[in-house]
């Protein structure tokens, strides 16, 4: 299926990112927020990145300007229609996402494929919403989108090979490398990621070492790129804890259990990178 016409639902982090992408590929863009400001900040955005892209030299001047001129803001839902697929990246919240498909489904054309870029939500939860499960599927980007190159792509128990194929082939020619895995809690890299992360808080709990060793360890013992306490400061502490105790609960097990020390941080409202504070400081 051509897929042309790309709407993308949600403005913040994510959505931004990914309508960058798409319009970096040539695709023309619908962006909608449920937030006016959020959305006109979000164009904003994009284009300055853009044009800042082309001013390193790191983009050509005529393809920066062609992306920028390739996304539109759209200021109601129901502007979808005209979208070949639409990509969800509002809040991970299932009621939110449910209340979100429910209405692509009616507003977006019946071949529409509508994917969603949830970090581990019940993708078929949002099929049965959308009274067309078989163009539904997971579209999970990572963040930063125009410079991470995994696309976990999640089949849920409907999507059809068509839709699943169109998928695999969009991220690839977004320069992604697609990765099938399966509609299960966090999908495979937030499954593996935060029980990490919530053992590397554990650790510093325990006294096992500081919160810079237990960061500088995995950096040189493990090759990591980044410690994981400066990981979640990034992700934020309280989409940490929402991650873990989804895990706990959907997954059935203790070996979840978010960390007392996590908790506490997220009450005082030490959330990490947005709050200038976490496991670091930051000014
Ligand atoms: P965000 O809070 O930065 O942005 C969400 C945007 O959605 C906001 O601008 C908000 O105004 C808008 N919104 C809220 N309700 C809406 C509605 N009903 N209709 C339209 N817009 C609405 O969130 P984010 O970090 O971009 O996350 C979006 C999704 O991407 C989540 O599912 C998240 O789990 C996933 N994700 C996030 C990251 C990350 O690192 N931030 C990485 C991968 C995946």
């Amino acid at each position: 299926m051509n897929l042309n016409c790309i709407a993308v639902i949600g403005a913040g982090t994510m959505g931004r990112g990914i309508a960058q992408v798409l319009a970096q590929a040539s695709r023309e863009v619908l962006l909608y927020d449920a937030d006016p400001c959020a959305r006109e900040q979000g164009l904003a955005s994009i284009a300055a990145r853009l044009r800042q892209q082309a001013a390193k030299g790191r983009l050509e001047p005529a393809a920066s300007e062609a992306a920028i001129a390739a996304l539109r803001g759209i200021d109601q839902l129901a502007a979808v229609g005209t979208a070949d697929m639409v990509v969800e990246a509002v809040p991970e919240r299932l009621d939110l996402k449910l209340a979100v498909f429910a209405q692509l489904g009616q507003f977006a054309k019946s071949e529409a494929i509508l994917a969603s870029n949830t970090s581990g939500l019940d993708i078929d939860a949002l099929a049965a919403e959308s009274g067309r499960s078989d163009k539904v599927i997971g579209m999970h980007f990572f963040n930063p989108p125009p410079t991470m190159p995994l696309v976990e792509v999640v089949r849920a128990t409907a999507t059809s090979d068509e839709t699943f194929a169109s998928v695999m082939a969009l991220a690839q020619d977004l320069g992604k490398t697609p990765v099938a895995v399966a509609n299960s809690p966090g999908f495979a890299v937030n499954r593996v990621l935060f029980p990490m992360i919530n053992e590397a808080i554990y650790a510093l709990a325990e006294g096992v070492a500081s919160a810079e060793d237990i960061d500088r360890v995995m950096v040189l013992g493990a090759s990591h790129p980044i410690g994981p306490l400066a990981l979640a400061d990034y992700v934020g502490l309280d989409v940490t804890l929402d991650i873990l105790e989804s895990f706990a609960q959907r997954l059935d097990s203790s070996k979840y259990r978010p960390c007392p020390l996590l908790r506490e941080m997220v009450a005082q409202g030490t959330l990490g990178r947005k709050t200038g504070r976490g496991f670091f400081s930051y000014s």
